[in-house]
């Protein structure tokens, strides 16, 4: 049967800007009619969207425009097109988020490819930018070796869960985790493979991770910052590597100047190498990232880690929650059914 025309939209915009942490009262839900399709636009009803903590740093001044169009990364299915780059039915990844529909020119969408038992989510979890940013960390930046080990911080969310599945796969040694619950840390040891696991509101990182770690690390993947790069520095071995990948515990605070670490000098004397990335300036791993995952994925080796939050409604709550910690493993939004 053929699919009733989008008559109406629904997006979300941003309309004030955050002094410190974001509350739904900083965006607005938008309805307006379904733009018109140009000579080589094609209209994509959105089916998953990501929401991810650089996010919040987009509300700040020089980043998202108020009452404005926003980002993120989104799957959908193209429904009505005027272009032959992206047929209808025609599954994609674009950047055009925050929106039931999105129009879009094959510039700015990329078809997905055809992964038989690979869940479509997944484009947006272990094999999109978030598993991306696990194996960049993990290969080009810390160029981890067989044996070595590992710190993952903020390990049960996106990065995290896939970065300590994907050490395992490199023949990582031990393998430690911090998470901000019981609940996550039992998540980390008992289903995806992580050695010891502590909850950093349990007590000191420096203190925990030592415990954690009495041999010490080799290799630290840094999404928290602050107490979380002092503990590992702390816990790094002499020629130790830090890949610096975010800093979750500083984006509510930008313009304070973080307590710690207090021990950055110590770089200098344990020899070690800290690193900060960008994962969009490393897109040309991706296949890597396919050729050695695709097979894990298809045998059941890798089961990639996210939270579903269903609803259009609820895209803010989503990202709200992620700031605070309420997903386990990749956090994304499902706005309509999958195919
Ligand atoms: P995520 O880890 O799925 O979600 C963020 C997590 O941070 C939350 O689940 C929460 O878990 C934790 N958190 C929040 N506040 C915290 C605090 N004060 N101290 C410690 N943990 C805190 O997000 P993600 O998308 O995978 O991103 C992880 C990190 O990588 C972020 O810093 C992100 O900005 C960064 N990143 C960087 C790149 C790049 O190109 N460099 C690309 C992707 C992501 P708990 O319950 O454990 O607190």
């Amino acid at each position: 049967m053929p699919r009733p025309a989008v008559q109406t939209v629904r997006a979300v915009h941003l309309v004030s800007r955050p002094d410190g942490p974001p509350t739904a009262d900083n965006f607005a839900f938008v309805e307006e009619p379904a733009p018109a399709l140009n000579e080589g636009d094609a209209l994509v009803e959105n089916i998953y969207q990501s929401v991810d903590p650089y996010m919040r740093e987009e509300m700040d001044e020089g980043g998202w425009e108020l009452n404005a169009p926003l980002e993120g990364r989104t799957l959908g299915r193209v429904v009505k097109s005027r272009t032959p780059a992206l047929p209808v039915g025609a599954l994609v990844h674009h950047r055009k988020a925050w929106r039931t529909h999105s129009v879009v020119t094959p510039a700015e969408a990329t078809v997905l490819p055809d992964l038989p038992g690979v869940p479509l989510s997944a484009h947006l979890s272990v094999l999109g930018g978030t598993g991306l940013s696990a194996w960049v960390g993990l290969t080009r930046i810390a160029r981890l070796k067989p044996g070595e080990d590992l710190f993952i911080s903020a390990a049960a969310g996106g990065v995290g869960t896939a970065a300590g599945q994907l050490a395992r796969l490199l023949g990582a040694g031990r393998i430690v985790g911090s998470a901000g619950s019981a609940a996550k840390v039992e998540h980390l040891t008992g289903h995806l493979g992580f050695d010891a696991a502590f909850d950093y509101h349990d007590g000191p990182v420096a203190e925990q991770l030592r415990a954690a770690a009495p041999d010490g690390i080799d290799v630290y993947l840094d999404n928290v910052g602050g107490d979380h790069l002092e503990g590992a520095i702390s816990a790094m071995r002499d020629h130790g590597r830090i890949a610096w990948c975010g800093a979750v515990a500083q984006y509510n605070n930008r313009l304070q100047p973080p307590a710690a670490p207090r021990n950055l000098y110590d770089v200098v004397g344990k020899s070690l190498r800290l690193e900060g990335f960008l994962v969009r300036k490393h897109l040309d791993a991706k296949p890597e990232l396919y050729d050695f995952l695709v097979p894990h994925l298809r045998s059941g080796a890798v089961v990639p880690d996210e939270t579903v939050v269903r609803g259009f409604e609820h895209v803010v709550d989503a990202f709200l929650g992620v700031l605070r910690g309420a997903n386990t493993g990749k956090m994304i939004v499902q706005l309509t059914d999958a195919p």
